[in-house]
């Protein structure tokens, strides 16, 4: 079967890291899509900051309706609940089981008949709350799992998986898509302005504090 290998496929949720990875697959390949999913997660809001990057990069951007997803589990991020450490599982309560196993998935199967085999995931193993499906070894399995269940040659490039939130600004300077960042959403409380007290405001601080280099979301 034919591959187009210039093309990818960048899963954006509309987060500092997968707006930074969007930037890297457009500086590695020639045919750069986006794909983002709605699955009733409570700040809408990251949907419509997916569509304004993917407008910014200058790329095609679909959003699927994965709501089915706020129907298997309860988690903060879909549900109003408090943000802690789960005690069973050490896991936070924003956890949300299967999100990128699917997320993963349906990107594949979106992209197979046009014949795409990379697909970009904005993962980071260091600052990644602990989440398993965020750890390489989760990422190289299910490629492998997708090249036997499709038949195709898929890539899943993970390209800040070593990355801290610093390297990752750092990046984003290097690709000159800091100012896409100003689009951005990270805050779990789903304020804009962001609340800069949540643990996600304050792990994006922290990474430009690191770095140097002012955020332009608080611009
Ligand atoms: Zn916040």
């Amino acid at each position: 079967m034919q591959v187009n290998k210039d093309a990818a496929v960048v899963l954006l949720s509309g987060g500092q890291d997968s707006t930074t990875a969007l930037g890297w697959a457009k500086q590695q390949f020639k045919t750069v899509s986006a794909i983002s999913f709605d699955y009733g997660q409570r700040h809408r809001v990251e949907l419509a900051c997916a569509t304004r990057i993917a407008a910014r990069a200058e790329v095609p951007h679909r959003i699927l309706d994965l709501s089915l997803l706020s129907t298997l589990s309860h988690n903060a991020m879909i549900q109003d609940s408090v943000i802690e450490i789960n005690e069973e599982n050490g896991l936070p309560t924003t956890f949300v089981p299967g999100r990128n196993l699917l997320f993963v998935t349906l990107a594949a199967a979106a992209v197979y008949q046009s014949k795409t085999p990379n697909i970009v995931i904005g993962v980071s193993q260091v600052d990644y709350s602990g989440y398993p499906d965020c750890r390489g070894n989760t990422i190289k399995s299910l490629q492998e799992t997708l090249r036997l269940g499709m038949d195709f040659p898929f890539v899943i490039h993970t390209p800040l998986i070593y990355f801290d939130k610093k390297k990752t600004v750092e990046l984003a300077v290097k690709l000159d898509v800091l100012d896409w960042l100003a689009d951005s959403h990270t805050c779990y409380e789903g304020k804009r302005p962001p609340c800069g007290e949540c643990p996600a405001c304050q792990l994006r601080a922290k990474g430009f504090q690191a770095a140097g280099i002012p955020d332009p979301l608080l611009r």
